[in-house]
């Protein structure tokens, strides 16, 4: 019996185990040169000026609506299919979310609807934070043209999109943005356990993104020895040494990561496109595939989706549905009511995650596949 496919899982080799160990034998566990080390090499990677790292994606994004000076009344537009904390980030600065819908055949928000939440929100909007859903680019120039005409910020959520590249460039170079936001969680295309990672290209962002990551504390260019000196509310969002120890080598196998990963995507591409009642999406560019969505109607297969996931771990194969639509979370639901957005409700009916990860066979996917499809009959 072949082991248990999860949907994503970390590839850590030998040499990932060595330069932790390393790092744990030298005198920083917190804050030491790895910190540097990582960033500089992340941002040369990703084409930008400046990458800021902190304790996980999460933070990430936090830091980057505190460097942005998001406050109470101000409102971003989120996708309606994305994790909670695209939408939690907005919220822990005591900003409103309003949610735009989604494409319902990739997941993305788009220039039709980021229109829509824009006309939605009728004032001002201080930022917009577009999501590469599965590794897939939004339409960034697009999405670009539209927040600056509305006077509003873009913030990346490149979570899913470390090494996806489209034909205007490459996630994290923020070419149409002002910031992007990464994760190293294991399940992303590089783990450090947790961590995260903000880029930018503006000096003075970089800046309060470090204040934010550390307790909005300075201590270069005091006239003590001991000073420090608090300029604005800040946290403590920083990654450790060792953990940067493992992105920098998890880092320098990227590109074989996004090779394997792409690899498999069109594996199962060719596995899936002609079984009934699965969709397979069209792919632009060259994502990073964080994720391998298959989209399915269930209801024309005659068998529910639980179900179908039940049969598929029964077989060894695990699946997942990224996301539930996050306006009609209970906290969400709350504060702003009911909204039913018609492209995000289609998508969420029909995803499903199947197993994508590099250290897969190269005949998993016809496993996975053979699974599905006793699993749909
Ligand atoms: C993983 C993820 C996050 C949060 O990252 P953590 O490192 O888990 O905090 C945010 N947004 C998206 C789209 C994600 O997939």
């Amino acid at each position: 019996m072949p082991g248990f496919l999860p949907y994503g899982r970390q590839t850590i080799d030998d040499d990932d185990i060595a330069a932790v160990a390393e790092a744990l034998r030298s005198d920083y566990l917190t804050t030491g040169p790895r910190v540097d080390a990582f960033e500089a090499a992340f941002a040369e990677r990703v084409g930008a000026k400046h990458a800021v790292a902190c304790s996980n994606g999460t933070a990430a994004l936090h830091m980057a609506t505190i460097a942005l000076g998001v406050g109470p009344g101000d409102v971003c537009i989120v996708p309606a299919i994305t994790f909670l904390a695209t939408a939690n980030c907005v919220r822990f600065q005591g900003g409103d979310v309003i949610f735009a819908d989604v494409d319902p055949l990739t997941g993305l928000m788009t220039q039709a609807t980021l229109a829509e939440a824009l006309d939605q929100a009728g004032g001002a909007v201080r930022a917009v934070l577009p999501v590469h859903l599965a590794g897939r680019q939004c339409d960034m120039p697009a999405i670009k043209m539209l927040a600056d005409e509305a006077g509003a910020a873009v913030v990346e959520d490149a979570c899913h999109a470390l090494g996806s590249v489209a034909d205007f460039g490459q996630a994290g170079d923020c070419a149409y943005s002002a910031m992007a936001g990464f994760s190293f969680h294991p399940v992303k295309t590089i783990a450090t356990g947790e961590g995260g990672m903000v880029t930018t290209n503006d000096a003075e962002l970089a800046a309060k993104l470090r204040l934010a990551r550390s307790h909005g504390m300075v201590r270069e260019g005091m006239s003590e020895p001991w000073a420090y000196e608090q300029r604005m509310l800040g946290y403590n969002y920083r990654l450790p040494d060792l953990n940067c120890a493992l992105g920098l080598s998890q880092l320098h196998k990227l590109d074989a990561f996004v090779e394997r990963r792409r690899m498999l995507a069109s594996r199962y591409d060719e596995l899936l496109r002609p079984m009934n009642a699965v969709s397979v999406i069209t792919t632009e560019g060259r994502p990073g595939f964080h994720l391998y969505v298959a989209l399915i109607d269930f209801e024309a297969a005659g068998v529910s989706r639980a179900e179908v996931m039940a049969r598929l771990a029964e077989q060894g194969v695990g699946s997942q549905v990224h996301y539930i639509p996050v306006q009609t979370q209970p906290y969400y639901r709350d504060r702003y009511g009911d909204q039913h957005l018609p492209g995000a409700a289609a998508w969420y009916e029909r995803c499903l995650s199947l197993p994508l990860y590099p250290g897969m066979a190269d005949d998993d996917p016809g496993r996975v596949v053979e699974a599905l499809s006793k699993a749909l009959s």
